[in-house]
């Protein structure tokens, strides 16, 4: 380690390797920092490819169980899921990525990477406490904090108990569990719910409010509802869970009802209640770093109230989205290089998929964020049971939404649910960020048969219906 550093960056996630990688490969030294056991943070070891990992072989199991359906016979169906397998499996990808990224920083002569922890002890210096060696204070010109992000701990009596689990602790699960209880109806909690139930859990979820995915397209999410249901999920919604007590082999998750108090039993419960960025033991007393409920507080060009100290990805709030953080990441460095290059994300033009199952895409506005901002909404729908590709896959329920702006006829929100959406979601990006006209999409060929004919599908009925 040396003494001196053009920028140090603390925590080695989507939000600050690339920044880190851009930054040295512009010229800087660049210090990087990372507490975890590998490189690629909360994305790469507890949260975007883990799940994932094991959503392909909830998927795979799912699919087996329609093979009649499509025609393919398995006369002993005996198929058995070997979960130790899937757990190394997902292991074995983890290490993969995570060395092919330790790999890359390693090309790099002006990065050098460090594992240990990173603690602001002023303004322009920092303890740096490595795993293996003796910890230094190192000074730097600039900063950038991308610590991430952990899950926020139900506040209730029994939250502590060995069957209540955190998202990253049920991602190392021994078994599945016999009967899971969710806490918590936003994406993590959905797209884990799914996963397990698909995996062989009875499955409850329990959602404090009146539907789950609060700030997603509503009609798309009460569709989403119905098909957890159909599935054979339990959905509580207006379900405050009040208390978690230990009983024989498991736990009752106690809920709050209007005339009085109710119970479930779970071997298992998750709590998926939301995130809160990773501050503590940062230093950021001995700064001017200024924390605002909780999330760092950051300008437009993602500066904290300390001059030189920057933030990236979960520790300035949301969206928590690995791309987001890298799309800020990417977007600071070019900043502090003085070059052109990616601009700094708005949230406007943001995309995402949450992979429930079927997977939910959006980008940009929704249909009610649009109306409150004050727009003449139009929305060209689609339905995809009358789609080729959709019904091909045998899953044909679902629903694409193109919002634009009457006006104009310019899109500023795509939103879909179908099997297969998250393919959908770059084109989707594409058109939020360009803000192309209903007009321009209409002539656009589209290949046959795939779900992305949906998009002219779509505003051809819209166009057809203003004529
Ligand atoms: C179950 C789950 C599923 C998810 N699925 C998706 C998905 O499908 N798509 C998506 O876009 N997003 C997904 N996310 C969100 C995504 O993981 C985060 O938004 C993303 O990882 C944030 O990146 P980051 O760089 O800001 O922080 P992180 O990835 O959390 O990285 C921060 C790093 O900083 C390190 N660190 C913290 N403090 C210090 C310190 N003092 N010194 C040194 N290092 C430190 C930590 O060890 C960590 O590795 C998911 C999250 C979860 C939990």
């Amino acid at each position: 380690m040396e003494k001196q550093y053009d920028v140090l960056v603390i925590g080695g996630g989507p939000g600050g390797t690339p920044a880190a990688m851009a930054l040295a490969q512009g010229g800087k030294r660049v210090l990087l920092v990372e507490a975890g056991e590998g490189l690629g943070g909360t994305c790469l070891f507890e949260g975007c490819i883990p799940s994932k990992i094991f959503r392909e072989t909830a998927r795979r199991l799912r699919d087996i169980a329609r093979a009649e359906e499509f025609g393919i016979h398995l006369p002993h169906q005996l198929v058995q899921l070997d979960w130790r397998k899937v757990q190394a499996r997902k292991r074995a990808i983890l290490q993969r990525r995570s060395a092919a990224a330790i790999h890359k920083a390693g090309r790099l002569s002006n990065l050098e990477l460090l594992f240990g922890r990173a603690r602001l002890t002023g303004s322009r210096t920092a303890l740096i406490e490595p795993f293996k060696g003796d910890s230094a204070e190192i000074t730097f010109s600039q900063c950038i904090l991308a610590s991430g992000s952990r899950p926020n701990i139900l506040p209730v009596h029994g939250a502590d108990l060995p069957q209540v689990y955190s998202s990253d602790r049920i991602l190392e699960i021994g078994c599945i569990p016999e009967r899971l209880v969710v806490i918590g109806g936003g994406p993590i909690g959905i797209e884990l719910a799914q996963i397990f139930h698909a995996l062989g859990a009875d499955v409850t979820v329990m959602q404090r409010g009146p539907r789950i995915l609060a700030g997603v397209d509503e009609e798309l999410a009460l569709a989403l509802q119905q098909h957890l249901i159909n599935q054979g999920i339990k959905l509580y919604v207006n379900c405050p869970v009040r208390n978690i007590c230990h009983s024989g082999q498991g736990v009752f998750v106690q809920y709050d009802l209007d005339d009085g108090c109710e119970q479930v039993f779970a071997t298992a419960v998750l709590t998926a209640i939301g995130r809160h960025p990773n501050l503590d033991d940062l230093g950021l007393e001995r700064t001017a770093v200024n924390v605002d409920r909780h999330m760092i507080e950051v300008d437009k060009t993602l500066q904290t109230t300390e001059p030189g100290i920057y933030a990236v990805g979960d520790v300035v709030g949301q969206p928590m989205f690995a791309h987001w953080a890298t799309a800020q990441g990417l977007a600071l460095a070019a900043h502090l290089l003085d070059r052109a290059g990616p601009p700094f994300p708005q949230p406007q033009h943001n995309s995402a998929v949450i992979f429930s199952m079927p997977e939910l895409a959006m980008a940009g506005l929704t249909e009610a964020q649009a109306v409150s901002a004050g727009i003449d909404v139009g929305v060209a729908r689609y339905d995809f049971s009358r789609d080729a590709r959709a019904q091909i896959s045998g899953h044909d329920n679902g629903l694409l939404k193109i919002i634009y702006d009457k006006l104009d006829r310019r899109v500023i929100g795509v939103h879909a649910l179908v099997d297969g959406a998250a393919d959908l979601a770059g084109e989707a990006a594409l058109l939020v960020r360009a803000g192309l006209p209903l007009e321009v999409i209409a002539n656009v060929i589209h290949p046959h048969p795939t779900l992305t004919e949906s998009f002219v599908g779509a505003v051809r009925t819209a166009l057809a219906a203003n004529r």
